[in-house]
């Protein structure tokens, strides 16, 4: 199969021949387009016990959102090198498992398109409604020849339910899943959501949440994040990781907490710098200028150690006493509910 110009595949499967050793590769699905066909990969880092911690990554649902792919394509890089002879990450991953679908989207992140190949933007794909019923951007079942068009309500699109496929046999087993599902192109500032996205009510993990939000404010405390409940910005129908989450929610162990993070770059201040961006065939959802790409290929390097750090150190905001829960949950309510 030859693919013109998919700079961020080539990428992909070169860091899969050198990675071979330490991870667990699989393509989960194929995606045909005209007369090409697409994989789908999941690679998974560190220990396969059902029972430890996952933090997995998602890149490319948006297609044309390249910088997402292109992060966890250089976190990849960066963990392949430590893996060589960092005892400490070696350690650290005999005791978590990371999860990651670089290009869940391949055929939009090749066309450099926002939905997939059947004209899906399938962060509206989920059969969940929310409240969002009047704006377009919502998501709407009138065309797909407009954007955010949400796809056929009785099935979801292959890579909608590749990703959830992933959510259910690779995380929805441990005790503790954190999914940080990369995006760009919202606002001057880099965001951090946690659901719902198509309603405005607290989910169940809003203590835990909060939890996690002091302990990065204490611990980051000039880290650069604006973190709230995604309805704070905008409603959407059909959110994934609502749906996922209420899923998770039904099955998992009472005590079980599914974090799903969505990292939203903020490309608008990209756009301030440089307003050409505009008119470049990515508009302003990815950095132009090798400087400020290579600037956030490590400006989440932060938070995504500390993730890890909190996944393995679950006790101080993940599995708190009701107590704690009660505060966090008061304090989580006057700050982003009332
Ligand atoms: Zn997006």
């Amino acid at each position: 199969m030859i693919y013109q110009d998919f700079p961020e595949l080539t990428q992909l499967q070169a860091l899969i021949s050198e990675l071979d050793a330490h991870a667990k590769v699989e393509i989960i699905e194929h995606i045909d387009f005209q007369e090409l066909t697409f994989p789908i990969h999941c690679i998974s880092l560190g220990s396969t016990a059902p029972n430890v911690p996952v933090i997995a990554y998602f890149g490319g649902v948006h297609g044309l959102e390249k910088i997402g792919t292109e992060v966890i394509l250089a976190y990849l890089q960066i963990l392949l090198a430590l893996l060589n002879w960092d005892g400490e990450w070696i350690s650290r991953l005999e005791r978590i498992r990371l999860i990651f679908m670089p290009i869940v989207n391949p055929v939009g992140v090749y066309r450099g398109s926002r939905c997939n190949g059947n004209g899906v933007d399938l962060m509206r794909n989920a059969p969940i409604e929310g409240i969002g019923k009047t704006k377009l951007y919502s998501g709407h079942r009138i065309s797909s020849s407009l954007p955010w068009f949400r796809g056929d309500e009785a099935s979801m699109e292959a890579e909608a339910q590749a990703l959830c496929r992933v959510v259910r046999e690779q995380l929805a087993q441990s005790p503790l899943v954190i999914a940080v599902d990369l995006h760009s192109g919202f606002g001057l500032q880099d965001r951090l959501w946690f659901p719902y996205a198509g309603r405005q009510q607290p989910f169940a993990a809003l203590p835990e949440a909060h939890a996690l939000k002091q302990l990065f404010d204490r611990s980051y405390p000039n880290h650069f994040y604006t973190i709230e409940p995604m309805s704070h910005e905008y409603v959407i129908n059909g959110d994934l990781w609502d749906y996922l989450y209420d899923e998770f929610q039904q099955n998992a162990q009472a005590d079980a907490v599914f974090m799903p993070l969505t990292l939203e770059m903020g490309s608008w201040s990209w756009l301030r710098k440089s307003p050409l961006h505009l008119f470049s065939r990515h508009g302003l959802f990815h950095p132009l200028l090798p400087h400020r790409q290579q600037r956030i290929l490590r400006r989440h390097l932060t938070l995504f150690d500390f993730l890890s750090r909190a996944a393995l150190y679950p006790d101080h905001w993940a599995h708190l006493p009701e107590s704690e829960r009660i505060h966090h949950l008061q304090l989580a309510m006057k700050t982003w509910y009332d």
